[in-house]
């Protein structure tokens, strides 16, 4: 089948305009002759804005997902939504074990697989020792599933090699927050959106990408049309459409901008004076690094006025300053950012900045305003930030490297004095890197598909081959599956039970409706299964979801994360909580650090920025910095990757559905300008080259993007858009740089 974008939306009954599914929708809708036995809450499978859904069953099949009329997207479900029951049914799930022998995987029990891969790690433990394996997971897996492979590795192998594909779109967010706040997560909800007067949007296409949240932010400008919207992005997406004013920036430059509106925000007086002198404190480099005043900043500043920095960021200085006029102006500023700030070498700085913009004008803490990332995954917040499953951090803002957060959780986990390792392991490029030079020899990788994910692909496809790999994946076969040693097959979403977070910090329950495939299993179940023939089965005590949930619950409580209140039976009967909820009788926090509203905010007063030491807000003196990867003669444009509406990242399971085969996800959008110098025509073929790799895609010359940048989506299938990305990382938050990579673009000759 091969349909349009509109042949598309109208087959699963869109508005055309948006592709989203809802009881306000124009145009006909889907209404299928199919009985439905019972109806059951859940949430979509997909990205991390956490649409509410009711699943209906017959016969033992989900044969229909709607959005949930109570839950906080009010009915609507994006068209991605609507496929949650289309992946469950693929004709090619993965149905049984396989383990590989003479080069090729073959199927056999779940004992002789896990036997296998119990041997395969003690074998890589006896040779180097517990940093030679490793796992890799997911902001795809459930809360229950991430804690307990976290548990088992850190706990009960004693290595720290655990991280996961958040690494790779939301590390910098996530430094950003606790360097500033003294906790990760946006403080604010959804709730806010109603309250704007200014939506500030960097680095996120949200209208494709987080589309049910964009519908609610135009729902806003619908009833309040004097609401204005900032959108930063190098591209005139969907979202930008939208836009107030729309920064056309050049990728990569975003700290200069930031900085730019600050240094006009305080040239202008429109900042909060009384705010900054009661929360806000200023440094630089590290939180705990001398204290500043707010006259160095001004002064550090002085290099980023607009005329100086307009041309470096591709935007005129009236653009910039009339950004920050707007902001400063407004009476509720909400900032939405993503992969587009965090997927650079200054994603830090950059998360930093964004969230100085609120300090320095006061707009935090009140409805309608504040910093808030928004997450790409389903559960990347709940299941590995809040359960530190990354390789420097331990559960609840805890961390590897502080003596009195390890002995905290060996307390918590029943373990001796000094079982868990005070070094940071490796994060998610690190960690391939380690398998390519045969550090690492052995690793489970859970829920994710590292070998079309990972920036400079090529490179780490030969840390896979050369490690002994157990992957547990849901779909087979995926990239990553092809080097697996041992392949496990997992249930997905409504096959098996778990908790997830999304974006706004609310927790839901998603239980399980129907049977899994053939003899797949869930990936709580794989992990105890493997945590036992490793030896750590006494460990790993609690075994059901509902078990893992509590005592998760219990390691929380007194923290500033607490869930204690969450209990299974409130998660089951509400559409979701948001945390601090320490108690049962809490309804769940809206806006956290606010007196009233967050219990654990008790000092008196606007704000209580408890996670600090001090009580105080940092705002870092963030320097813009050179460019990773300049460009050059051999390498004059710049390559940026992004999504559409209709896909989910690396296509692994969108890619599958048969009604989505006909979208194109193999095109270089190209300035017409750049195209006709090249003699590029719509539909040639051309070659993308990187100092890493090459990929071919089908020239699209369009004005949505600038001069000198291409723009290449990273679903494509057939092509990897990411053997030519870059893997340069952020100094503190290892996060990979894919937005932007200096690449040569040439038109290929037929029959090269
Ligand atoms: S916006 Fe995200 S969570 Fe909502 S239906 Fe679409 S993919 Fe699912």
């Amino acid at each position: 089948m091969h349909l349009t974008r509109r042949e598309l939306l109208q087959y699963f009954g869109a508005t055309a305009a948006t592709g989203l599914i809802g009881p306000g929708c124009i145009g006909w809708t889907r209404e299928e002759a199919i009985p439905v036995d019972s109806w059951h809450k859940s949430v979509c499978r997909f990205c991390g804005s956490g649409c509410e859904t009711r699943v209906g069953l017959r016969a033992g099949k989900v044969v229909k997902v709607e959005g949930l009329q109570e839950g906080w997207n009010r009915g609507r479900l994006c068209i991605k939504g609507l496929l949650n029951r289309e992946i469950l049914y693929v004709s090619d799930r993965a149905s049984y074990p396989m383990v590989r022998k003479n080069g090729q995987l073959e199927r056999v029990s779940w004992d002789e697989a896990l036997d296998a891969a119990a041997a395969g790690f003690r074998e890589a433990i006896a040779q180097g020792g517990p940093d030679a394996v490793a796992f890799y997971g997911s902001g795809q897996l459930f809360t229950q599933e991430s804690y307990t492979a976290n548990k088992l590795f850190k706990g009960g192998i004693g290595t720290n090699n655990v991280d996961g594909n958040p690494r790779l779109c939301m590390a910098s967010a996530a430094f950003g927050y606790k360097s500033v706040f003294g906790a990760d997560e946006p403080s604010g909800c959804y709730d806010d959106i109603e309250h704007a007067t200014l939506f500030f949007v960097i680095g996120a296409n949200m209208a494709e990408c987080h589309p049910v949240v964009w519908e609610r932010v135009r729902d806003r400008l619908r009833t309040a049309p004097e609401t204005r919207v900032i959108v930063v992005d190098p591209r005139r997406t969907p979202t930008a459409r939208d836009a107030t004013l729309h920064l056309q920036i050049r990728p990569g430059t975003d700290v200069a901008l930031l900085n730019a509106m600050a240094y006009e925000l305080l040239r202008t007086g429109l900042v909060d004076a009384a705010f900054i002198n009661d929360f806000v404190t200023f440094r630089e480099g590290t939180a705990d690094s001398p204290p500043l005043t707010l006259e160095d900043l001004r002064a550090f500043l002085e290099d980023y006025a607009p005329e100086k920095v307009a041309n470096l960021c591709g935007l005129s200085s009236a653009e910039i300053r009339e950004a920050a006029r707007l902001f400063g102006i407004s009476q509720a500023a909400l900032s939405f950012w993503t992969m587009g700030l965090n997927q650079q070498t200054h994603g830090v700085a950059a998360n930093r900045m964004m969230m100085a913009l609120h300090l320095l004008t006061g707009q935090i803490g009140r409805p309608g305003t504040g910093p808030f990332s928004l997450t790409g995954q389903t559960n990347a917040g709940g299941g590995v930030r809040d359960t530190g499953s990354l390789s420097h951090a331990l559960p609840a803002g805890r961390v590897v490297t502080k003596a009195h957060d390890r002995q905290d959780m060996e307390r918590l986990w029943g373990l001796p004095e000094g079982r868990i390792s005070p070094n940071p392991g490796l994060s998610a490029v690190p960690l391939f890197e380690a398998m390519r030079e045969g550090r690492v020899r052995a690793a489970l990788v859970m829920a994710t598909n590292p070998a079309r994910s990972l920036p400079n692909a090529d490179r780490y496809r030969v840390g896979m081959e050369k490690a002994f790999l157990v992957v547990s994946d849901s779909i087979f076969p995926t990239d990553t599956a092809r080097y697996a040693d041992v392949f496990l097959p997992a249930a997905m979403w409504a096959e098996k039970e778990g908790v997830l977070s999304q974006s706004e910090r609310r927790y839901h329950l998603v239980e399980k409706l129907v049977e899994p495939p053939g003899e797949a299993r869930s990936d709580l179940d794989i992990l105890v299964a493997l945590g036992e023939r490793l030896g750590h089965g006494a460990l790993l005590k609690a075994r059901t979801p509902e078990a893992v949930w509590d005592e998760w619950r219990m390691i929380s409580a007194g923290t500033t994360y607490d869930f204690s209140g969450m209990t299974y039976a409130r998660l089951k009967a509400l559409p979701g909580l948001t945390w601090p909820c320490p108690t049962e009788q809490h309804p769940g926090t809206c806006r956290r650090y606010v007196p009233g509203e967050d219990p654990l905010a008790k000092k008196e007063g606007r704000i209580d920025f408890y996670a600090r030491p001090d009580g105080r807000a940092v705002v870092f003196l963030s320097e813009q910095g050179p460019f990773r990867e300049a460009l050059t003669s051999d390498y004059p444009m710049t390559l940026t990757t992004g999504r559409r509406l209709e896909h989910w990242h690396t296509a692994t399971l969108t890619g599958r559905i048969a009604q989505l085969q006909g979208i194109d996800i193999d095109s270089l959008e190209i300035h017409p300008g750049d195209a006709a110098v090249m003699g590029v025509k719509e539909g040639e073929l051309v070659q993308v080259t990187s100092a890493r790799g090459t990929v071919r895609l089908k020239a699209l010359p369009s004005m949505r993007v600038r001069p000198g940048v291409v723009f290449a989506l990273m679903h494509s299938t057939e092509h990897l858009v990411n053997a030519a990305t870059s893997d340069y990382l952020d100094p503190t938050s290892a996060q990979p740089e894919y937005k932007l990579a200096s690449v040569r673009v040439e038109r290929v000759k037929e029959g090269t």
